[in-house]
């Protein structure tokens, strides 16, 4: 791996998107540092979970919907086995690796994620034979808001059109999340990639983690004079990593000892009697406590999705609250900072709000009436101070976009 200078001369600001903040221009990074104009550039955009939480390795349902902050990637194909990868968003310069060279878990840093995409892509027989690429990104990092699916995405968007690979969407998805699983190592989910190469502007996306099955929900909270704000608490507690397959192997038992393949095949209708019967077999507290989340949050996105449908918003802000309790109290993955928000939020008039991702820091949605939504945010900031905590990040979240060729 080599190492170059970064570029001079920082790209014109720019967005395309309501609601996106500015940010730099990847095409003029690509033409300093590689000295020619990029083939194309891509946008995916990170997303917000609105619910459906740790329900994505249980084959079950989220609701996910695009922001307006994307990753952008200025690329260019080649074909001597060479990828160069540059990030406007971190130091370091020009990282520079061999296709064939390319193997899991072998460091790599940031560059792992676009190069892991790259590797996955050729692991599943696609013949990319390198590339150029320069990105940069308005995703807020380490948020919970998926700044690392933005970046795989994007990645593999632009591999595919440039490399005619003729791939859909949820093989975009699915190239990015193996390069997170595989070769960069982190076990996430499906749900960030989809969301980030499927989802579409002013919608939610229902999506069935089982079978990829998907619909697109209209979701227009300011047609409806509503904002859902995202706050993000920009903590991250260390606790976070061992606890997410501390829960995985806890929702894993839970349906093993119900004779279950997975959690998503025990109805909500017959949750009450499970529980009993978990119980009776001495299953672990923790165990019941999976059970009874990730089948209650299965079923909160169903509610959610026939309240989107019948245009009731502001009946969602209930179940929000709902999904936090169940979060806090039976997955417990929350942490101080993030209840806080919803308290504060609840207690200054909010609708509803909750955790959302993994937790243990990251962000909380928050659903608020227009009017009321500075007041508010203004409530959130005031509590976090009064905590003694750094000011929380707050921006209001627009439905947007999914995946796309920008030029
Ligand atoms: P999240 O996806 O919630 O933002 P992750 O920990 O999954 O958090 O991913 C964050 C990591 O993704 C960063 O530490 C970095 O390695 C990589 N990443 C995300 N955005 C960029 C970017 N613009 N440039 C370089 N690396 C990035
Ligand atoms: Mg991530």
């Amino acid at each position: 791996m080599t190492a170059t200078a970064e570029p001079t001369a920082t790209a014109a600001a720019q967005s395309d998107a309501a609601g996106e903040p500015a940010g730099t221009d990847p095409a003029a990074a690509f033409a300093e540092l590689y000295g020619r104009e990029p083939e194309g550039i891509w946008a995916a955009p990170g997303r917000v979970n609105l619910i459906g939480e740790y329900t994505d390795f249980n084959d079950g349902f989220v609701m996910p919907f695009a922001l307006p902050h994307t990753a952008r990637a200025a690329v260019s194909r080649r074909d001597d086995g060479v990828l160069r990868l540059y990030s406007s968003d971190v130091p370091g310069g020009v990282v520079s690796l061999r296709v064939d060279e390319l193997a899991p878990h072998s460091g790599h840093g940031w560059a792992a994620y676009p190069a892991g995409v790259l590797w996955a892509l050729r692991a599943a027989g696609h013949p990319v034979t390198g590339a150029d690429i320069a990105l940069t990104s308005t995703v807020p990092t380490g948020a919970g808001l998926s700044s690392s699916a933005a970046l795989e995405t994007v990645t593999a968007l632009a591999l595919n059109d440039l490399f005619e690979l003729g791939l859909t969407p949820a093989q975009i998805a699915v190239a990015g999340r193996r390069a997170e699983n595989d070769f960069v190592g982190v076990p996430c989910g499906i749900m960030d990639q989809m969301a980030s190469a499927c989802c579409a502007e002013g919608h939610a996306l229902h999506l069935d983690t089982r079978d990829l099955s998907l619909r697109q929900v209209p979701f227009d909270p300011a047609a409806r004079g509503l904002t859902l704000l995202v706050v993000d608490t920009r903590v991250k507690h260390a606790l976070g990593d061992g606890a997410y397959a501390e829960r995985r192997a806890g929702c894993e038992e839970g349906a093993r000892l119900l004779g279950l393949p997975m959690l998503r095949d025990l109805p909500y209708e017959e949750l009450a009697t499970a529980l009993t019967t978990l119980a009776d077999a001495g299953a672990d507290e923790s165990v019941i406590r999976c059970v009874r989340h990730v089948v209650g949050d299965n079923h909160r996105v169903e509610q959610v999705v026939a309240l989107l449908d019948a245009g009731d918003l502001r009946a969602v802000g209930p179940l929000l609250n709902e999904g936090h309790v169940s979060l806090r109290d039976d997955l417990r993955v929350s942490c101080p900072e993030l209840d806080l928000v919803v308290e504060a939020a609840n207690a200054a008039g909010a609708l509803g709000a909750r955790m959302t991702g993994g937790g243990f820091g990251g962000s909380a949605v928050v659903l608020v009436e227009e009017a009321v939504a500075g007041t508010v945010a203004g409530a959130v900031v005031e509590a976090f101070a009064a905590a003694g905590h750094a000011a929380p990040g707050i921006f209001d979240a627009i439905p947007s976009a999914g995946a796309r060729r920008l030029r």
